[in-house]
C-alpha cells in the first residue's frame, strides 16, 4: 500500500467526477519544504514562522528574508504562505517576546495580537516576507485574527512596507495577497464584515475547535470533548466556506482536521476546495480525495448538517466513505 501511494506523487488531487482539489503542504522547515515539493504539493498552504522565533535571540529582518526566500526558491513558483508570528505563551516561546504571566494565555496577547503590539517586530517580519516575494508568489497569512480592525491594521502595513521598499529599490512583487487565519469563532460569524479586506482564508480548525467548544487542545483530560465531530463546528466551516466562495476568496483548512484523510469526504461535502496539511499525510489525503464524487458529496451536505451529535457525523461518514479508502 506504501507502494501505491507513492506512486501517487505524480498524480492530480482530482475528485473521481474530474474537479481538482488544491491540496497544499503545512511546512515549516527545509525538510517540510523539500517534501511538499517532492509530494506535488500546490504550494505551500502554511508555513509557520514561529520556529526562526525559537532560539535565544530574535531574528533580524535579513535573516527572517534569507529563510522566507529559500522557502520561495524551493517551491519553484508555486505559491507560498507565510504566516505572520503566531507566538503566545501557549506555545514554546523562549524569545521572551510574549507575556509569560497571563493567567489565560490562549486567551491572551498572541498572534496578531502580539504583533501589533510589538510594531517594531512585526515591521521587519513584513519586510522580510515583502522582500522574499521577489523570488517567487509570496501570500500573507494573519493567524488569530477576531476583529476587521486587525487586518486593516495589517493591510496597512503591508501597503507601507510595499511603498518603503520600492522606493528603496528593492524588486517586490506586484501583489502580494493578504488573508486571515479563521480560528477564532468570533472571526467566522463576523467574516461578512471584513472579507472584502482580505484576499484569501484559512481555517484553523485547531484552534477554532478549541474557542468554539471552550475544550483545551492540548487537554488530554478532556478526551473526546475536543473533536471536529461537532456540529457547531460543521455549522460554522459551512458557513464560511459558502461566503468565500460566494465572495471569490479562497478558502483552505489548515488545522490537522484537514490531515486527516478520514474527513475527506466531510470537508468536500461542505465544499471545501483547498486542503493544507503536513507534507507526512499528504498522499493519504489525495489517495482519499481521488476516491470521492465531489457532486454526490455535495448534495449530501444536508444531511450532514442535519446531524445532531457525533454519533450522527460518525453516521454519515460511514455511509460517504468510499469503499477502498
Ligand atoms: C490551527 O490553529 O488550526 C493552526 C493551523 O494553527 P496552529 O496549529 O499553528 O495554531
Ligand atoms: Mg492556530
Amino acid at each position: 500500500e506504501r507502494k501505491q501511494l507513492h506512486r501517487l506523487r505524480r498524480e492530480p488531487s482530482r475528485t473521481l467526477d474530474g474537479v481538482d482539489i488544491r491540496v497544499y503542504a503545512n511546512a515549516e522547515s527545509r525538510a517540510d519544504v523539500a517534501e511538499a515539493h517532492a509530494l506535488g504539493a500546490a504550494g505551500v498552504g502554511l508555513y509557520r514562522t514561529e520556529f526562526l522565533f525559537m532560539g535565544p535571540q530574535l531574528p533580524d529582518e535579513d535573516a527572517q528574508f534569507r529563510a522566507y526566500r529559500d522557502v520561495a526558491l524551493g517551491m519553484t513558483g508555486r505559491t507560498v504562505t507565510i504566516r505572520t508570528l503566531d507566538i503566545g505563551a501557549d506555545k514554546a516561546d523562549r524569545t521572551g517576546l510574549a507575556l509569560s504571566d497571563e493567567p489565560n494565555p490562549a486567551l491572551g496577547l498572541r498572534g496578531v495580537r502580539l504583533s501589533l503590539a510589538r510594531a517594531g517586530i512585526f515591521e521587519a517580519q513584513m519586510r522580510a516576507i515583502v522582500r522574499a516575494s521577489g523570488y517567487g508568489p509570496i501570500r500573507v497569512l494573519v493567524p488569530m485574527v477576531s476583529s476587521r480592525d486587525e487586518v486593516v491594521a495589517v493591510a496597512a502595513l503591508l501597503r507601507r512596507v510595499r511603498r518603503d521598499l520600492v522606493s528603496e529599490g528593492h524588486e517586490i512583487a506586484e501583489h502580494i495577497p493578504l488573508g486571515a487565519m479563521i480560528e477564532v469563532p468570533a472571526a467566522a460569524i463576523a467574516l461578512p464584515g471584513f472579507i472584502d479586506a482580505v484576499d484569501f482564508l484559512s481555517v484553523g480548525t485547531n484552534d477554532l475547535i478549541q474557542y468554539l467548544l471552550a475544550a483545551d487542545r492540548n487537554n488530554e483530560a478532556l478526551g473526546e470533548l475536543y473533536t471536529p465531530l461537532h456540529p457547531a463546528l460543521l455549522r460554522l466551516l459551512e458557513s464560511v466556506i459558502r461566503i468565500a466562495r460566494r465572495r471569490g476568496r479562497p478558502v483552505a483548512v489548515c488545522g490537522e482536521m484537514a490531515g486527516d484523510a478520514r474527513f475527506a469526504p466531510l470537508l468536500l461535502a461542505l465544499g471545501l476546495e483547498e486542503f493544507s496539511l503536513h507534507p507526512g499525510t499528504l498522499l493519504e489525503l489525495r489517495h482519499a480525495i481521488r476516491a470521492c464524487d465531489l457532486g454526490i458529496l455535495r448534495a449530501r451536505a444536508p444531511a450532514l448538517l442535519r446531524a445532531r451529535d457525533r454519533a450522527g457525523i460518525e453516521k454519515w461518514l460511514r455511509a460517504n466513505t468510499p469503499a477502498d479508502t
